[in-house]
């Protein structure tokens, strides 16, 4: 599929539900959200289905979001079906990491072969802050981390900064993934929904910062970047063992080179993560339409995605979907 920009989109994010075991409170209102309705959500073989058709449209890469997609219940079994019946041969995850530890080797026997583990503090008072879990949250990530590289998955560690709050776990979590010997990614905040009350740490801010650290960043170029083939940014440092990623929705804007839709969980093809453009997919499907007709909707959508956000500039015609419901 081709937008009406010209560029190809092959890259799906599904995002599985709107629920999530987490409150990180730049995506998600501590008294939460009103969650979609049981009956909207689509089902595995719904999303299947879908994911099916648009594999045929040329997307070749699929990641699974939320909420957080490990509650919900069957999503190996969605691995298994995205793996037999799409042709897919690279599904990913994004995920919070908190029930990583029970089921990281079985999502690798389904078909997964990337997670990305959303990673903002080592502090465990901090941890809690962030995400208004109570108890030995960021025990449990880490342990899913564990799991994670034992069962033989490929991992990125995923880092939103805010001013005043986690920028003394900078330098401990580049640590951290050296001594793992996995990468991280510093992604900026980006102004949707609660988010808007934290403080921005900018990309070429926190370069600065890492190169009091490590000494002289080198960028690393694109055909350096090995199985990441997102937005991310990587630099090597003159005495740091890996690369460091950033990713710079706000100050390095990337949208001239977006390849990705978004599919929510109740079956709405989203455009672009800033705003509301899109198609409901669902209603058509239920109502019993071919694949067939299903392809033209997608593809009549997709020619209309936006050319680029403007979180930048001004709010503008925002969608009123928060972080949680719509995936990342
Ligand atoms: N629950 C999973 C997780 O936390 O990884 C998947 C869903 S979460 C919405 C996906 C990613 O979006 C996470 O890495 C999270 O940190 C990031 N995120 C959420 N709100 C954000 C915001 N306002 N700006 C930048 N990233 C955000
Ligand atoms: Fe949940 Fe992920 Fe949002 Fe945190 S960032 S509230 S873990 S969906």
């Amino acid at each position: 599929m081709t937008d009406g920009y010209g560029r190809e989109i092959d890259y799906l994010r599904i995002s599985l539900t709107d629920k999530c075991n987490l409150r990180c409170s730049y995506c998600m209102p501590r008294e939460g959200i009103r969650h979609i309705e049981h009956k909207d959500i689509l089902t595995l073989e719904e999303t299947g289905r879908l994911a099916h058709i648009m594999s045929e449209l040329g997307i070749n890469r699929v990641r699974l979001t939320g909420g957080e997609p490990l509650v919900r219940r069957g999503v190996t079994d969605l691995i298994r079906i995205l793996r037999a019946e799409c042709g897919l041969n690279e599904i990913s995850m994004t995920s919070n990491g908190l029930l990583l530890a029970e089921c990281a080797g079985e999502l690798y026997d389904a078909g997964l072969t990337d997670i990305n583990i959303s990673l903002d503090t080592l502090r465990e008072e901090c941890f809690s802050y962030i995400t208004g879990y109570d108890g030995r949250g960021l025990k449990c990530v880490l342990d899913g981390i564990d799991s994670a590289i034992e069962a033989g998955l490929r991992i990125k560690l995923n880092c939103v900064l805010m001013k005043g709050i986690n920028e003394e776990d900078i330098i401990p979590l580049t640590e951290y993934a050296a001594d793992k010997e996995v990468r991280i990614r510093f992604i900026e905040l980006m102004p949707i929904g609660c988010a808007g009350r934290f403080e921005r740490i900018s990309t070429d801010d926190l370069i600065g910062r890492l190169e009091e650290k490590y000494g002289l960043p080198t960028p690393v170029p694109d055909s350096m970047k090995a199985y990441d083939k997102g937005p991310a940014e990587y630099y090597t440092f003159q005495e740091y063992s890996g690369q460091i990623g950033f990713i710079s929705p706000i100050s390095h804007k990337f949208c001239d080179s977006c390849r990705r839709v978004r599919l929510t969980a109740e079956g709405f093809l989203k455009l672009c993560l800033q705003y509301p453009d899109g198609v409901d997919l669902k209603t058509p499907m239920r109502s019993g339409v071919k694949d067939e007709e299903l392809k033209k909707l997608m593809i009549d959508a997709v020619r209309g995605k936006p050319a680029a956000h403007s979180f930048d500039t001004s709010r503008g015609n925002t969608d009123k979907r928060r972080m949680v419901e719509i995936g990342g």
